[in-house]
């Protein structure tokens, strides 16, 4: 059994729509579809999650939400016409909105978790019944009653445990299972949603629940690129990479999907497939729980900028007892996240996102540490670009250090730092962000040729 997922752009209208039946009924054993809520059906378009937002915040400031809402209702009627639905689809869709308006609560976060959660809810109700008009018998199945439980942060719950045994008698179904994505119930009976993006949440759910033999994730691309496509003109296409590589390839800006979106995938060690739905028969991108690689390849190269490094130098560092700990409490207390912190015998390097690092906190920090822990000297540096060289063939390959080195120094480029993973899977650099693309370029040379 599969558990297929389809993204907003992928339902965005009945063109894309009629697609995803197609793909689905392709294949008997996809029996499982989420959906998410219709998105954009080109660049500038807003996504009905959007609109569903803005509807809310009318609803909110009291203001007139007629237009608001009708922009809502607009996009489904435009679907139900194009795919020559029943015209009672909309008027039910129109009710449905205006009850949940109706019934507002006045806890705002729980009522605009109300308001998004319609976006996906109201779309599969129009894709089951357009499966069944195209003669193969869906079902829209509600989360709450399926026993999708979440906790109740509003706008960013989490599932509770007790639903994967609830959610397995799904696969007991004879039809079509359309199960709209990103949201669920709280124990009290309140919708509450994922963070946005969360139908991804969604189909790891429901994959590991029915313990699904793989989770299609289907989206608009052919398959996960190797390098950023922005930067390097055509990077060779991922065929198949393990969970860690995803997960140190997508840190650093590979944005195929949100890694903690699927971790209930992970642990139940669900294989993965990114697939296209523009393009359904490539055989996109596989995502395995492990994989025998070859020898000193590397599977893909990421970057992202936006990182700042904390250096500190003192004298026998090595032998003071506690130095690194006490450290790293001073980042705790100051609620302050750390990314990699590679040292060396006398020194020790804090890399974090500089979003996390204001000025006033940085000088907080900065002062902190030359009163608590005396070292010779600290510096603080800004705009640095991580770049994450990633592949599990890289385990005990002599020479891929080197290989990466030479690369950026025939480049010119002037290397900030290295870290090579304790896993032993990845290798870090942090180069200034001016240099950023000319080191891709330069590994993208190296390691895959191009
Ligand atoms: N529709 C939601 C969003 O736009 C969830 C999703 O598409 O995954 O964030």
């Amino acid at each position: 059994m599969k558990v297929v997922k389809f993204g907003g752009s992928s339902v965005a209208n009945a063109e894309q729509i009629s697609k995803i039946i197609e793909i689905v009924t392709a294949d008997a054993d996809r029996r499982i579809v989420v959906v998410s809520a219709p998105g954009k059906r080109c660049k500038d378009d807003v996504k009905v999650t959007d609109l569903l937002i803005a509807l809310a915040d009318t609803v909110i400031a009291d203001l007139d939400f007629e237009a608001a809402l009708m922009a809502v209702v607009g996009r489904y009627a435009e679907i139900q016409r194009d795919l020559d639905l029943p015209v009672a689809v909309i008027e039910t869709i129109e009710a449905d909105l205006r009850g949940r308006i109706e019934s507002r609560s006045a806890n705002a976060l729980q009522f605009m978790d109300a308001m998004k959660a319609a976006g996906e809810d109201c779309n599969a109700r129009v894709i089951a019944e357009a499966f069944t008009n195209a003669g193969s018998p869906a079902i829209y199945v509600n989360p709450g009653e399926a026993g999708m439980l979440l906790s109740d942060e509003f706008g960013n719950a989490e599932v509770l445990a007790e639903s994967y045994e609830k959610l397995a008698s799904l696969q007991e179904a004879k039809e079509i299972v359309i199960f709209p994505g990103f949201f669920g119930v709280t124990k009290g009976g309140d919708i509450a949603t994922f963070p946005r993006g969360g139908s991804d949440i969604t189909g790891a759910i429901l994959a590991a629940a029915v313990k699904a033999d793989v989770y299609e994730n289907f989206t608009d691309v052919d398959s996960v690129c190797s390098m950023d496509p922005r930067v390097i003109d055509n990077p060779p296409a991922i065929d198949c990479m393990t969970y860690r590589e995803m997960r140190e390839l997508s840190y650093a800006g590979f944005g195929v999907f949100h890694d903690e979106a699927i971790i209930p995938a992970v642990h139940a060690e669900i294989p993965i497939c990114i697939k296209n739905t523009n393009n359904p028969s490539a055989s996109g991108t596989m995502v395995v729980p492990k994989r025998e690689p070859e020898h000193g390849s590397v599977v893909g190269i990421s970057s992202a900028p936006g990182f700042s490094s904390i250096y500190i130098d003192k004298y026998m560092m090595n032998r003071e007892i506690g130095f690194g700990r006490r450290l790293l409490q001073i980042l705790e207390d100051e609620k302050i996240s750390f990314e990699h912190t590679p040292s060396g015998i006398d020194n020790m390097s804090i890399i974090l996102a500089s979003a996390n690092l204001s000025a006033a906190k940085e000088e907080k920090v900065i002062s902190r540490i030359k009163a608590e822990l005396k070292p010779d000297a600290v510096t603080v540096e800004h705009d640095l670009s991580l770049i994450m060289v990633v592949g599990e063939g890289m385990h005990y390959t002599p020479g891929m250090a080197a290989k990466a080195t030479k690369a950026m120094a025939d480049a010119g480029v002037n290397l900030e730092m290295i870290n090579q993973g304790a896993s032993e899977i990845s290798m870090m650099f942090a180069v200034k962000d001016a240099d950023r693309e000319k080191t891709l370029r330069a590994l993208g040379k190296a390691f895959f040729r191009i």
